[in-house]
C-alpha cells in the first residue's frame, strides 16, 4: 500500500471520530466506517487491477470513492448535494496531501451517489459500466461493514445483499471469478492461543483472500468451485491443531533440570524427538541425563517395580553400564522403545485436546457437518476432579504447575475452608487448552524474563477493533513492522530504541510515546483482529503508576487513531475481557484513578512528553518523577507538590508552562484575591530570577499570625484589618495606604472564599494548609511576572 494512502487513512481516523447516534453503526465512529469502506473496497479494486480491468488510477478512484463515499454525513446534507463536485473537492483538499485531476472529482461525484439506496434506478443508466462496478463495489463495502461477526450465518439479508453485488460485478466482468463470501469462526476467544489458531486457519483458507478479520474470525471471498467447506473442516482440524501446538509448545516446560525429570507434557513429542530433547538437555553429566530418562521412560511405560515392564527398565540400565559412547547409546534406547511400543500408554495429549476444542468451536459457512449440535459434555462440571478450574470447560483436566501458570497465579487451590490466604493441597486442575493458552502468553514475553517487579511494570495494550480491521490496513501494519525488524535485527538491545520516523502508522501509534526507560515490545504484536503490543515501564515505582502512564498514552492513541484500547497486566484474556462496550478499559483500575479527570490528564501527560523531566526532581540517583502524586492528588496538593518540589529546581526551564500546568490542575479557576495579592508582591519584588522563594512568600506569611490571633465575629473585622496592616506596614515602606488596605482586604476575601463565606471555617482551612496556599500564591506571583514579561515583549515589539 502506498504511503500516501496510509496518510489519508490516519487523517480520516484523526478527523471523523464523531459516532454514529441512531441506525446499525450506532457508537461506532464515523472514521471507523470510512477506512473499513475504503480498504474493501480497495481490496476489491486490486482484484480487479490484476485482471487489467482497471489500471492504477481506478483504483485510486475506488478507494477515495469508499473512504468518502457518505458524502451526505460528511457535509451534512443530502446525498445528492453532499455530493457534488465543489463538496468533493473540499474533502479532498482537507484530508489529502497530493491533487487530485478534475476529471477523477468528477467520476467520484457520479459514483458516489450511486451507493445510496434512495437513488433514482434510471439515472445510473448513462453511466459507464466501469463506473457501474465501481459503485457495486463501494455498495458491497458499505454493506459488509455492517457485519458484526464474522458469523453471518444469521444476516441472511446482508449476505445476500453482498452475493448480489459480487454477482452484479461479475455480470459487467465476466472474468471477476471472487463470487462467493465464506467465513470462519471461533466461538471463544482465549487472547495469543486463539490468535495463533486464527492465523493458521488463515493458511488453510489460502485459495481466497482474506478481507475483513473480526474479533472471532475472518470474512473471505472465494471463487465458487474452490469452496469444499467438507473437506476443509478435516483437513484444518487436522493441521490446524499439529501447527498451533508445534508453534506454542515450550519444551522447557517438559523438562525439569533441577529435579533432573520430565513433565507429562513430554509425551506430546515423537518418543525419538523426545529422547534427542533429553540428550541435549544433560550434555555433560550422565548421571542426570539417565535420571531423566528414566523419569521419561515412567511417563512412557509406568513403575519398574511392574513386572509388566521390568524387562524394559533391565535393557535401559543393560545400555547405560555398557562401554560404549553417548551416540551410540541413544540409538539403542530409541530401538528399545521402538519395540516396546504396544506398552505405552494411551495418553490424550494436547494435539488431541486441540483437535477436540476446534471441533467444538469452529465453524464455517456452509458446513453441513458442521451444524451438528454443539452439546458439550457437561457431566463434570463443577467436580474439582474433572473440571478445569480456569474455564470450567469439558476438557481433560491435569495438575497444574507452576512453570506453566501465569505470575501471580498459584498452583494450589484455593479453598474455603482455610483463611483467605492459605494455599492449600491440592494443586488446581486445569486443562491442555488452558495450559497452552498460559505458555503461548509466557513465552511471547521471553525477551524480558526479568525478575518479578519487572513484570508487573509491564503493561499490555490490546487494541480492538469497532468491529473489524480490514486486511489491507493490518498487512500495512504487519509490513511496517517487518521493516522494523529488520532494521533491527539481531540486536535486542537496539530493538529497544526505534527508528519510527519512516513507518506512517507506527510512528502515530507509537512516536511521540517513545521514551527513555519505557520499552516497547513489538514481538508480541499479534496480526489478527486485534494487535496487542507490551510496555514496560521501568521507572514506575507502583503497578497503579504503571497504569496511569499506560492509561495516560491510550488516551493519545485515542485521539489518533479510534480504536478501542483495554490495557491489562495480564493477557490471558478470555470472552468477556474483550467484549465491552466503553472505548478504554483498564483492568486492575483502582478507585484512586477513578477520579483522575481524562482531559487533565491527556493535557498534563502531553506537556510530560514535551518537555521530558517537567514533572521530575532530583538527578542522578536522586531523580523523583513527580507525575503520579500530582495526578492523584487534590488539586491545592497537587500544585503544592509541583511548586515546591519540581518548579523551584528549574524554574528558568519550566518557564511559562508553570501557567499552564496551573490551569490544568485548578481545571482554569482562578482565585482573585490571591492573584491580586500575587501582582502586588511582584511589583515590590520586580525581578523574581534574583530573589529566593522566601523573599517572595513573607508577603504571605506575614499575614498567618494576625489570622491565627484573630478570634472575631465579623463586627471585629476591622480589628484584623489594622493588624494586616500594622503587619504590611513594617515590610514595605513607600506604599500608599490604600494600597496596604486593599492587600488585606483580599486577604480576608479571600479565608472567606476557602470558607464558603464563613470566615471561622475558611480560616480553619486556610491555616491547616497554610504552607499549600503559600505555593499557590508562589506560583501565581511566577504567573504574574511571566504576564508582566509578555506584556513588556508585546510593547516591543510594537516598538
Ligand atoms: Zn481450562
Amino acid at each position: 500500500m502506498e504511503e500516501k494512502y496510509k496518510k489519508v487513512i490516519v487523517n480520516v481516523f484523526k478527523r471523523f471520530r464523531k459516532k454514529h447516534d441512531s441506525g446499525p453503526k450506532k457508537g461506532i465512529p464515523f472514521g471507523v466506517h470510512f477506512v473499513n469502506v475504503g480498504l474493501i473496497a480497495f481490496q476489491i479494486a486490486l482484484l480487479l487491477e490484476k485482471m487489467n480491468y482497471f489500471n492504477k488510477s481506478d483504483v485510486e478512484t475506488v478507494f477515495l470513492a469508499g473512504l468518502f463515499h457518505d458524502m451526505n454525513k460528511i457535509m451534512d446534507r443530502s446525498m445528492r448535494k453532499g455530493a457534488m463536485k465543489d463538496n468533493i473537492k473540499i474533502v479532498l483538499k482537507e484530508n489529502l496531501d497530493w491533487e487530485v485531476v478534475d476529471e477523477k472529482i468528477t467520476i467520484l461525484s457520479e459514483i458516489i451517489p450511486l451507493h445510496s439506496i434512495n437513488n433514482p434506478l434510471g439515472s445510473s443508466l448513462y453511466i459507464s459500466n466501469k463506473k457501474k462496478v465501481m459503485a457495486k463495489i463501494i455498495q458491497f463495502a458499505d454493506t459488509l461493514d455492517l457485519l458484526k461477526s464474522a458469523n453471518f450465518e444469521y444476516e441472511k439479508k446482508i449476505v445476500s445483499k453482498l452475493e448480489f453485488y459480487l454477482k452484479e460485478i461479475r455480470r459487467l466482468v465476466p472474468d471477476f471469478k471472487y463470487t462467493e463470501i465464506i467465513y470462519h469462526y471461533i466461538s471463544d476467544f482465549r487472547g495469543l492461543l486463539t490468535n495463533i489458531i486464527h492465523e493458521k486457519i488463515m493458511h488453510e483458507f489460502s485459495f481466497s483472500i482474506p478481507i475483513a478479520r473480526f474479533v472471532d474470525g475472518v470474512i473471505y471471498l472465494s471463487r465458487e468451485k474452490d469452496y469444499n467447506p467438507e473437506l476443509l473442516y478435516e483437513n484444518m482440524i487436522k493441521n490446524v491443531s499439529e501447527q498451533v501446538f508445534n508453534e506454542i509448545f515450550d519444551i522447557d516446560y517438559t523438562i525439569s533440570v533441577k529435579n533432573k525429570s520430565v513433565r507429562e507434557g513430554i509425551l506430546n513429542y515423537t518418543s525419538d524427538d523426545a529422547v534427542d530433547i533429553i540428550w541435549q538437555k544433560f550434555p555433560e553429566n550422565i548421571e542426570e541425563l539417565k535420571n531423566c530418562l528414566k523419569s521419561y521412560l515412567k511417563e512412557l511405560y509406568g513403575d519398574s517395580k511392574s513386572k509388566k515392564y521390568k524387562p524394559i527398565y533391565d535393557e535401559f540400565e543393560r545400555i547405560f553400564s555398557q562401554n560404549k559412547n553417548v551416540e551410540e547409546k541413544k540409538e539403542e534406547l530409541k530401538i528399545l522403545i521402538e519395540n516396546n511400543k504396544d506398552l505405552k500408554k494411551k495418553v490424550k495429549t494436547y494435539k488431541d485436546e486441540l483437535k477436540k476444542y476446534l471441533e467444538n468451536r469452529l465453524v464455517l459457512y456452509k458446513l453441513n457437518s458442521g451444524n451438528k449440535r454443539k452439546i458439550f459434555n457437561m457431566d463434570n462440571y463443577g467436580k474439582y476432579k474433572t473440571t478445569c478450574s480456569i474455564c470450567g470447560s469439558e476438557f481433560d483436566v491435569s495438575e497444574s504447575m507452576k512453570s506453566e501458570m501465569p505470575d501471580g497465579l498459584k498452583p494450589q487451590l484455593f479453598t474455603n475452608n482455610y483463611i483467605a490466604n492459605k494455599l492449600a493441597d491440592p494443586k488446581r486442575q486445569i486443562c491442555s487448552i488452558c495450559k497452552l493458552q498460559f505458555i503461548a502468553n509466557k513465552k511471547n514475553r521471553y525477551i524480558y524474563k526479568n525478575d518479578k517487579k519487572k513484570i508487573t511494570r509491564n503493561m499490555y495494550f490490546l487494541i480492538i477493533p469497532y468491529n473489524f480491521y480490514p486486511d489491507e490496513l493490518l498487512e500495512a501494519l504487519e509490513k511496517e513492522l517487518d521493516q522494523i525488524k529488520d532494521k533491527n535485527k539481531g540486536n535486542v538491545k537496539n530493538a529497544r530504541k526505534l527508528d519510527l520516523e519512516e513507518v506512517e502508522f507506527f510512528k502515530e501509534f507509537f512516536g511521540n510515546s517513545q521514551k527513555e526507560n519505557e520499552i516497547l515490545n513489538f514481538k508480541s504484536m499479534n496480526m489478527n483482529s486485534i494487535i496487542i503490543y507490551f510496555k514496560e515501564y521501568t521507572n514506575s515505582k507502583s503497578e497503579n503508576e504503571s497504569i496511569l502512564k499506560a492509561y495516560s498514552e491510550a488516551l493519545l492513541i485515542q485521539e489518533k487513531f479510534p480504536f478501542k484500547i483495554l490495557i491489562t497486566n495480564y493477557p490471558q484474556l478470555f470472552d468477556e475481557d474483550i467484549r465491552f462496550i466503553d472505548d478504554l478499559k483498564i483492568q486492575n483500575f483502582s478507585s484512586k484513578l477513578s477520579y483522575i479527570n481524562e482531559e487533565k490528564l491527556k493535557k498534563l501527560y502531553k506537556l510530560n512528553l514535551e518537555i521530558p523531566g517537567i514533572f521530575c526532581s532530583g538527578k542522578g540517583k536522586m531523580k523523583k518523577d513527580h507525575f503520579y502524586e500530582i495526578m492523584t492528588q487534590d488539586s491545592l496538593t497537587a500544585f503544592s507538590v509541583f511548586i515546591s518540589r519540581v518548579f523551584e529546581e528549574k524554574m528558568l526551564r519550566i518557564g511559562k508552562n508553570l501557567l499552564i500546568i496551573r490551569k490544568e490542575i485548578f481545571g482554569g479557576e482562578v482565585m482573585d484575591e490571591l492573584k491580586y495579592m500575587a501582582e502586588f508582591a511582584q511589583e515590590k519584588t520586580k525581578n523574581l530570577y534574583k530573589v529566593s522563594k522566601h523573599q517572595v512568600v513573607k508577603y504571605f506569611d506575614i499575614l498567618k499570625e494576625p489570622l491565627k490571633k484573630s478570634d472575631l465575629k465579623l463586627e471585629n473585622i476591622e480589628f484584623l484589618r489594622n493588624y494586616l496592616f500594622s503587619k504590611l506596614e513594617n515590610l514595605v515602606s513607600f506604599t500608599k495606604k490604600e494600597e496596604l488596605f486593599e492587600y488585606a482586604d483580599n486577604f480576608i476575601k479571600f479565608v472567606e472564599k476557602i470558607g464558603n463565606g464563613n470566615f471561622e471555617i475558611g480560616k480553619r482551612k486556610v491555616l491547616y494548609n497554610w504552607k499549600k496556599y503559600r505555593d499557590v500564591f508562589y506560583g501565581y506571583v511566577w504567573e504574574s511576572y511571566f504576564e508582566n514579561q509578555d506584556k513588556e515583549d508585546g510593547n516591543n515589539g510594537k516598538n
